[in-house]
């Protein structure tokens, strides 16, 4: 990297200089008078003064400062941030696609229309669901359309008498991402967690202990955040299904799982999927994403409207004939640029392609896992799937050293950091996903980086401590940069 620091657009200004050249100005001052209020003719901007080659170069040397996916080796578990073929931006970018406006009723918009009907339909075979929405903006979105869509059942229940109490009570594992209890908080549920046992399952005994009447469902991550496939899962669907309670699949782990199992066969009733993750879309940064809800026929009625239905060879969008339906939770049909790559990356992969996928992220990060094990603490010493979690216990132990202070060496070594201080159940964790798309000479590149890490933090523990050193900046205060940000350039 790089590490000259760059002056400020500001401070690089020449009074006079310009980047553009425009004809001489033809409106008499007398006249700009007449169509302007006196007080809003500006005599002065104060804006930098370069040429345009200087714009240029100064911002293509800011941008390679960043990490990236397409500059960097991007292992930050639990987020999935894989490789994105760029054909499918451009395929999202057809003027078909780009210019298709919603309010041009269904006859002008057939093509979207069946690309939604047909996507749902790979949604539902790739993971075993009867029925999708394509609605949800984000996962996080995603859990609270499902968990809207579980009240509404268990409310119908009632209703109809088929069940005496509203239940209230949503189980979750520790290990859970924090989306899922904040969810189930907005929804007016409460959340119960529940621990994970040594094996980094959830604990069937315990969970057997939590569920009653008041049991509305549970919600699990499989794999769960520490990478870990939950071995009792047919029981945990058992307990919670005689308890009168649905299970909830959080699917952002999916990418471990494409041909391979389907939540649905696992006795999950409904489940999110983020498209941004698994399927395809650049994410960071807050762009848009999509988490689309998958739902078994129990479910079915209470998906959110408008849907798109297909009539002989015809598509439309129809609501009134869906009553039961939790409604609107997005504009029109969602972030439909997001599907449009999803549906492509499937088409294109294909499914022995989502299948080998699946297969060689969870052999990446196995091979990462056990290159890594002797040199870092493994609180969970079993094959992992797409991602694992290691610790920085020992180095703290020992020297005083946290998973942030190797996370920020790392960065000395051209690689960005993995996720840090998640799963929060795991000490000074360091949370790697490699995905499928990176070869084996990155992988080792990066495991001989953290064994060099590893071993400086014996020999030269103060590196290490204050690191990072090749940067243009040096270690920063990120809770005030995060809460006070200082943006604003004075000269
Ligand atoms: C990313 C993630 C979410 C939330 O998804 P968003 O699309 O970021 O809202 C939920 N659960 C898990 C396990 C995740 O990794």
């Amino acid at each position: 990297m790089e590490n000259k620091s760059e002056l400020l657009i500001f401070e690089k200004s020449v009074p006079g200089r310009a980047g553009y050249s425009l004809p001489e100005l033809d409106v008499p001052a007398e006249d700009i008078k007449k169509l302007i209020p006196e007080e809003m003719i500006r005599t002065k901007l104060d804006l930098p003064e370069l040429t345009e080659l200087d714009v240029i170069r100064h911002f293509t040397r800011l941008s390679q400062k960043n990490f990236s996916v397409d500059t960097h080796f991007y292992p930050l578990g639990s987020c999935t941030m894989k490789y994105n073929p760029k054909v499918n931006e451009d395929i999202a970018k057809l003027p078909g696609f780009n210019n298709a406006h919603p309010l041009g009723g269904d006859a002008n918009n057939q093509g979207i229309l069946e690309l939604l009907y047909n996507f749902e339909k790979y949604m539902c075979a790739i993971f075993g669901f009867d029925a999708f929405t394509l609605q949800p903006a984000a996962g996080a979105h995603g859990e609270l359309t499902a968990l809207m869509m579980i009240k509404a059942f268990h409310k119908s229940r009632v209703a109809s008498h088929e069940s005496r109490v509203e239940r209230n009570i949503i189980i979750i594992p520790d290990s859970s991402h924090g989306t899922n209890p904040a969810s189930v908080a907005m929804v007016g549920f409460t959340p119960v967690v529940i621990k994970s046992n040594g094996r980094g399952n959830i604990n069937v005994d315990e969970l057997k202990k939590a569920v009653g009447e008041d049991t509305a469902g549970l919600m699990l991550t499989n794999p769960n955040t520490l990478g870990l496939f939950d071995e009792h899962i047919m029981e945990v669907a058992e307990i919670i299904h005689k308890a009168g309670g649905l299970l909830y699949y959080d699917g952002a782990n999916a990418n471990a799982n494409l041909g391979l199992c389907r939540p649905a066969d696992l006795g999950f009733d409904v489940a999110h999927f983020n498209l941004h993750k698994t399927f395809s879309t650049p994410h960071g940064g807050g762009g848009p994403g999509s988490g689309p809800v998958g739902v078994n026929k129990m479910l079915e009625p209470f998906l959110p409207v408008p849907r798109v239905v297909k009539n002989g060879s015809e598509y439309g969008v129809r609501s009134s004939e869906f009553s039961k339906s939790i409604g609107r939770v997005h504009s029109f049909h969602g972030n439909i640029g997001v599907i449009v790559r999803a549906y492509a990356y499937i088409l294109s992969l294909g499914a022995e392609g989502l299948k080998k996928a699946s297969e060689t992220a969870v052999a990446n990060a196995n091979y990462m896992m056990n290159k890594l094990k002797g040199h870092y603490y493994l609180a969970f010493d079993r094959s992992c799937q797409h991602e694992f979690v290691i610790s920085a216990k020992w180095q703290k132990e020992k020297y005083g050293i946290k998973a942030l202070d190797i996370a920020k060496r790392l960065i000395d070594y051209g690689f960005h950091p993995p996720t840090i201080y998640f799963p929060m159940i795991v000490e000074e964790s360091l949370m790697i996903e490699p995905t499928e798309s990176e070869s084996k000479e990155t992988l080792d590149a990066f495991c001989d980086a953290m064994i060099r890490i590893a071993k400086e933090c014996e020999s030269d523990p103060e590196i290490v401590r204050s690191a990072p050193h090749d940067t243009p900046v040096r270690r920063l205060d990120e809770t005030k940069a995060a809460r006070e940000p200082d943006l604003k350039f004075t000269s």
